[in-house]
């Protein structure tokens, strides 16, 4: 899960790292206000939307008097902020943040992220602050910075003083990123994130190392147990049938193709998608109805595929283990009834009543091609699509 810059920048505050005192707002007289209150100019208004490049797109801008953030604020409110990270379609922009702007010396780079590889937690940091950093790694990896976490230990202090050093921070400069990339550390830690970055963290006119910008990713998997930040998901920046799946606790992921896939248990999900490739086919979507799914949950999963304009057919691979593959039946006869199929359907049930379930689509009168195997019902659902 992905949280707004604001919304960021208060988990951060609560961990001492520094960061400009800013309010988010949703109109534009209450930004004027808000500018106000934070003291004297200049103010900058940035576009919250769930994606980085907003400079570059109009979504960060400077304003010098408390007029001037309204009128700012009035544009960029409601705006289409088309960004390097949006797709030319865009975001409109519905909350913008008014900060207190900072007058920049340096932009320098910081990250904390899962590298796979070394099974670690990894602190990355660059001189080439407010850049695209994947431009960075490519064109000049040398200048990116690694610091391998030990999980027993944590990120030591030591550590935070080398990166500083390797960044050019001098003076109290130093004892202020051992701070801030501790504070940086444990925020990571404790809200169970994948992804933290701080792209510009600057040090400002004033020789202060401030974090200007802020990125969180959550493990979905965790958030059962940060009831705050759950709250703080906000579904317009959300693939809309992503969200209706997590309502029916179903593992949905959108995708490009067309063939739509209902499957049970995440290993075989993902294997459906590959011999679907193998013959030749584009899968819709990823979607695990998990091992006790409810006639309910079925029926709802396969209402999801079927509202999928993109969706010209679909597959079910059902092992029934624990899922009984009658309550697999039963939920596609009911979706059916609900809102018609008009796609070619292609069904393969093993395991668990499979008899029973086979039995109940046979009579359903329902227009299904049954499939014997993985191979044959991947190979017929392609040829179906391709008609
Ligand atoms: P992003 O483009 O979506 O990553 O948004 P950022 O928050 O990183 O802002 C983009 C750029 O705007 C930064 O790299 C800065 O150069 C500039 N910027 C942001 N906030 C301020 C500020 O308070 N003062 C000044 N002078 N520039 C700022
Ligand atoms: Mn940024």
């Amino acid at each position: 899960m992905n949280i707004h810059e604001y919304q960021a920048k208060e988990i951060l505050r609560k961990y001492g790292v520094a960061v400009p005192d800013g309010h988010v707002t949703y109109n534009s007289a209450s930004a004027r206000d808000w500018a106000k209150r934070l003291g004297d100019g200049p103010w900058v208004l940035k576009a919250q939307i769930h994606a980085g490049g907003r400079g570059k797109g109009g979504g960060v801008k400077l304003a010098h008097t408390p007029d001037e953030v309204k009128r700012i604020a009035r544009e960029m409110i409601g705006m289409t902020l088309v960004t390097p990270q949006t797709g030319p379609e865009g975001k409109i922009v519905k909350r913008i943040l008014v900060e207190k702007g900072s007058r920049i010396a340096r932009e320098l780079y910081v990250s904390l992220l899962v590298d796979r590889g070394t099974s670690k937690v990894t602190l990355m940091a660059s001189t080439e602050g407010g850049m695209d950093i994947e431009e960075v790694a490519e064109k000049t990896p040398e200048k990116i910075l690694k610091e391998p976490i030990d999980p027993l230990i944590g990120l030591a202090p030591f550590q935070c003083r080398k990166i500083a050093f390797a960044l050019g921070l001098e003076g109290k400069q130093v004892n202020q990123a051992v701070q801030l990339l501790g504070g940086l550390y444990k925020a990571f830690i404790e809200s169970d994130c994948s992804l933290l970055e701080v792209n510009p963290l600057v040090v400002t006119a004033e020789g202060d190392l401030i974090a200007l910008d802020a990125k969180l990713n959550f493990d979905d998997n965790a958030l059962f147990r940060h009831r705050l930040i759950r709250d703080m998901r906000d579904y317009d920046e959300e693939d809309p049938f992503e969200i209706e799946a997590t309502q029916y606790d179903l593992s949905y992921i959108a995708l490009d193709g067309n063939i739509g896939c209902l499957v049970n248990g995440a290993g075989l999900a993902m294997a459906t998608m590959d011999i679907i490739k193998h013959y030749g086919g584009e899968p819709a979507n990823f979607l695990d109805v998990g091992g006790g799914a409810t006639i309910e949950r079925v029926t709802e999963a396969f209402k999801l595929i079927l509202s999928d304009e993109k969706v010209k057919g679909i597959l079910v691979n059902i092992f029934g283990g624990i899922m009984r593959c009658d309550f697999i039946a039963t939920g596609i006869i009911e979706a059916a009834k609900q809102v018609g199929i008009t796609v070619p359907l292609v069904v393969r049930l093993e395991g668990t009543n499979v008899e029973k379930g086979k039995r109940l689509l046979a009579e359903s009168g329902l227009n299904i091609v049954t499939a014997d195997g993985m191979a044959d019902a991947a190979e017929k659902i392609v040829k179906a699509v391709k008609g």
